[in-house]
C-alpha cells in the first residue's frame, strides 16, 4: 500500500510536526490534486497525487542520496550515547527520513560519507563482492616512499594476518610529514591506518576524497551535506 497519511508526507518534506501541519491544513495552504484539503490525516500516494503546500508543488522522492563532509569528532553510526552522530548533524529537514550512512568513517577521520535510505544501493556499494574503489588523502608521519607503492601494490599483512588486496598509493609530498593519496577497493576496519602500520608509518590525518565514481564536492564545508543530482546518484550505480 503507496497511502500515506497526508500529516507523514508532509512532515516527510519536511513541514514540521504533525500539529504544524494541521495547522498549515486548517488554514488552507495544502491541495491534494487542485483541492484544498480538509484533513491532515487523509491518505494520499504521494508518487501519484499532486500535492501542493502554500502554492508549491511538492514532488516526492522515495529515496533521499546525500553527501556528507564528516568532520572529525563526529561518529558514523545513527545512534550513539555518547558521541555526536553524522544523523545529529544532519540538517533538519532530512531526519525525519531513515538515512543511514552507506559506509563507514573512523571519528576522527574527515571526508565523503554517503547517507540513504536506499538499502538496496547502500548493499551494493558495500558488497566486499563488488570491489568499490574507495580514495582517501592523508598525511603519514614518517618518508613514504617507492617501497611503499610497490608494498601496497603487492598487498601487505596487517596485524591479524589478512593480507591486503592491491591498492594504489600516490605521494603527494615525501618528508618528515608525507602526503599521499590512497585508492584501496575493499573496506576493512581501520583499513588505511593499518595499512600503514603494516609498513611501519602513521596516519595523522585522514579525509575519504571518493566511493566509486563518486566525488566528494570540495565546496562542502566540514559538516555540510547536500542532496545527489540523479547523475551523481547514477555513478554509483
Ligand atoms: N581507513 C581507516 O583507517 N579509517 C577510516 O576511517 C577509513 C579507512
Amino acid at each position: 500500500e503507496d497511502r500515506q497519511r497526508l500529516d507523514k508526507v508532509l512532515s516527510n518534506f519536511g513541514f514540521g510536526s504533525r500539529k504544524e501541519i494541521k495547522s498549515a491544513v486548517k488554514a488552507g495552504l495544502v491541495k491534494i490534486d487542485g483541492i484544498t484539503a480538509k484533513d491532515s490525516g487523509a491518505y494520499v500516494n504521494p508518487a501519484e497525487n499532486a500535492i501542493e503546500m502554500n502554492g508549491e508543488r511538492l514532488y516526492y522522492r522515495k529515496y533521499i542520496y546525500l553527501m556528507m563532509n564528516k568532520p572529525r569528532g563526529v561518529i558514523s553510526a545513527t545512534a550513539d550515547n555518547k558521541q555526536k552522530t553524522v544523523f545529529d548533524i544532519l540538517p533538519e529537514e532530512y531526519k525525519c527520513f531513515d538515512l543511514f550512512p552507506a559506509g563507514r568513517l573512523d571519528i576522527d577521520t574527515e571526508g565523503l560519507v554517503l547517507m540513504t535510505n536506499d538499502g538496496q544501493l547502500a548493499h551494493e556499494i558495500l558488497s566486499p563482492k563488488k570491489h568499490v574503489t574507495k580514495q582517501y588523502y592523508a598525511h603519514i608521519s614518517g618518508e613514504v616512499d617507492s617501497s611503499d607503492i610497490e608494498a601496497f601494490k603487492n598487498g601487505v599483512v596487517l596485524g591479524d594476518g589478512y593480507k591486503t588486496l592491491p591498492a594504489q598509493l600516490e605521494i603527494l609530498k615525501s618528508g618528515e610529514l608525507s602526503e599521499i593519496r590512497l585508492s584501496i577497493v575493499e573496506g576493512k576496519f581501520h583499513q588505511v591506518k593499518r595499512m600503514f602500520e603494516a609498513v611501519n608509518k602513521k596516519v595523522v590525518y585522514l579525509k575519504r576524497l571518493s566511493m566509486g565514481k563518486l566525488k566528494l564536492d570540495e565546496t562542502l564545508g566540514l559538516g555540510e551535506c547536500k542532496e545527489l543530482e540523479e547523475e551523481e546518484v547514477a555513478l554509483l550505480k
